[in-house]
């Protein structure tokens, strides 16, 4: 008998790489090219630091009310955390308790079988279709809640919200919960949908659309039960979360919206145009509406790729997983990143 039979053991989430050079190319974990709302920077100038001697508003009801005047959500019907990791990991502890298993895509974000296991929430993957869409059938049998992120992540595909929808309304006994972490970049968000089914949670995140990975908001909204419901898991956790100044700095963001709006039209323009550069050199992809493409090669093997990318600076993302491990997940930066990549693959040759 060791104390080591009584430890909690856990594979973890492996993050993608934050390297300490400078001047390389960082198109490997989805973050923003341009910095956060100006409105920001003025926070950081003016914060009063005298306010840190006290604890923060552990309900976060300034930036709570900024989220509801911009989605248009009562307050009682958002919940905030540390990042939307935080809130899929509370959410996961609160909704998904009982017996059966509960259901995602096996190509799917990385975090959720960590969280399934951590947890000791069974869990059963269904496959995705041969072109990485999901099939909504795959959803309809028994089970313990779903989650599913919505686009896809790694594959950036979106679902119609119809077929989001369909899911939703055939699981009236289990929580669904649409990660919707990329929706900002094009996608159609399944919020309005939380006025008519009480087990939808719509998680968002400030990490990629609002350039804020780095200060760790996320959010969720559905109905006043959930939110309730997972409040009450929060303040048996943790009930300061987050902290004064941060709070500040998700208010500033959202004050800001045509910022916003301008910076996510942007990465956009520049995905479009590197998707026609991606196709001319040889590569297929699923169509993204996010900010990353998920590129397979005609010939080139991607992990020899992917490490020869590495060598030249440019650090993209690769998941030695069956059914993706011939693609590569490219963040799309700016427009002189994305061509800086398009000219090094279009000199690039495989021995
Ligand atoms: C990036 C990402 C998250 C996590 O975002 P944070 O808010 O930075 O924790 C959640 N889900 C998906 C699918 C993501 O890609």
């Amino acid at each position: 008998m060791s104390w080591e039979e009584n430890v909690r053991r856990v594979v973890p989430y492996v993050p993608g790489e934050q390297p300490k050079e400078q001047n390389i190319i960082k198109l490997n974990t989805n973050e923003n090219p341009y910095p956060p709302a100006p409105a920001v920077e003025e926070v950081l100038r003016t914060f009063g630091t005298e306010e840190l001697r006290k604890y923060p508003d552990p309900t976060v009801g300034s930036l709570i009310g900024a989220l509801s005047d911009t989605y248009q959500v009562p307050a009682d019907q958002i919940f905030v955390g540390v990042g939307s990791d935080d809130v899929l990991a509370m959410s996961f502890l609160t909704f998904f308790h009982g017996k059966k298993p509960i259901l995602f895509p096996d190509i799917t974000y990385s975090f959720y079988d960590v969280w399934a296991q951590e947890f000791e929430i069974p869990y059963e993957t269904k496959a995705l279709k041969e072109d990485f869409s999901i099939d909504p059938a795959d959803y309809m049998g028994a089970n313990g809640g779903i989650v599913i992120p919505n686009p896809n992540a790694p594959t950036g595909l979106e679902a119609r919200r119809d077929t989001i929808e369909m899911i939703v309304a055939s699981n009236p006994d289990s929580v669904v919960i649409i990660d919707e972490a990329y929706v900002d970049f094009g996608g159609e968000s399944v919020l309005p949908l939380i006025e008519r089914y009480d087990n939808l949670l719509v998680v968002m995140t400030f990490s990629k659309s609002r350039s804020l990975a780095g200060s760790r908001i996320g959010f969720a909204m559905g109905s006043k039960k959930l939110i309730g419901y997972l409040n009450d898991v929060k303040y048996s956790f943790n009930s300061y979360t987050m902290d004064r100044l941060t709070m500040a700095v998700g208010c500033a963001a959202l004050s800001d919206h045509a910022y916003f709006l301008d910076c996510c039209k942007r990465i956009v323009a520049t995905r479009e145009w590197t998707k026609q550069e991606l196709s001319a050199l040889g590569f297929s992809f699923p169509d993204s509406h996010t900010n990353f493409i998920f590129a397979k090669h005609k010939t080139w093997n991607a992990k020899q790729l992917f490490t020869d990318l590495k060598a030249a600076g440019i650090y993209v993302r690769y998941f030695d997983k069956p059914r993706i491990n011939e693609y590569l997940r490219i963040s799309i930066g700016t427009d002189e990143e994305m061509k800086a990549l398009i000219d090094f693959l279009k000199n690039y040759q495989q021995a």
